[in-house]
């Protein structure tokens, strides 16, 4: 839900694809586990943007998490093609046709794929995840996204459009496998 107060250059840092994509992926993460405390996945919205108050309940998170599963397939995918075919399912089964919004003319007019503004925010979670993530896949041509390569994490992450792969969620799971393999090393 869109702040008339807001200026149209907090707008694009916060609307920009790759804030939508963040948020994407953090979501994903968070609603990954089987049963995604609400509050939290509320105060993760509130984090990246939406305003408050937002109270979701546990159905609502049920079919959030139903959305970020399938998401998280475009995410987790190893290569552009499988990305790109895994995108173009969830848009030709899952969201509504491209079209362009003002929110009423509170926010600078953008594109969304959710059938309706007061979408739910399982069909918002799909709709938004879809857009940012083909815009990127389009722009980069390399997959979106890729799986943390610690076992005990599984978290999805952004892969960047240039320089070596990233094979960690953060840097916290690199220096752990760093530790894990010294250690294998010095058996
Ligand atoms: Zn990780």
């Amino acid at each position: 839900m869109a702040d008339p107060s807001e200026t149209p250059a907090d707008w694009s840092t916060r609307h920009s694809v790759r804030a939508v994509a963040l948020r994407t992926v953090a979501l994903v993460n968070a609603l990954s586990p089987e049963r995604p405390d609400p509050a939290a996945v509320a105060a993760l919205l509130l984090r990246h943007g939406e305003r408050g108050p937002l109270a979701l309940t546990a159905a609502e998170v049920a079919e959030m998490r139903a959305a970020a599963l399938r998401v998280r397939e475009v995410l987790a995918a190893g290569d552009t093609d499988t990305a790109a075919s895994a995108l173009n399912r969830l848009l030709r089964t899952h969201t509504g046709l491209l079209r362009l919004t003002s929110h009423g003319g509170t926010t600078p007019w953008h594109p969304h794929l959710d059938s309706d503004d007061d979408a739910a925010w399982g069909e918002w979670l799909l709709a938004s995840s879809c857009m940012a993530l083909a815009v990127l896949l389009w722009d980069r041509q390399l997959p979106p996204g890729a799986v943390c390569a610690s076992v005990s994490c599984q978290d999805v992450f952004l892969t960047r459009g240039a320089g070596p792969a990233r094979r960690y969620c953060s840097r916290r799971c690199a220096t752990r496998e760093r530790v894990a393999a010294h250690r294998r090393a010095r058996g």
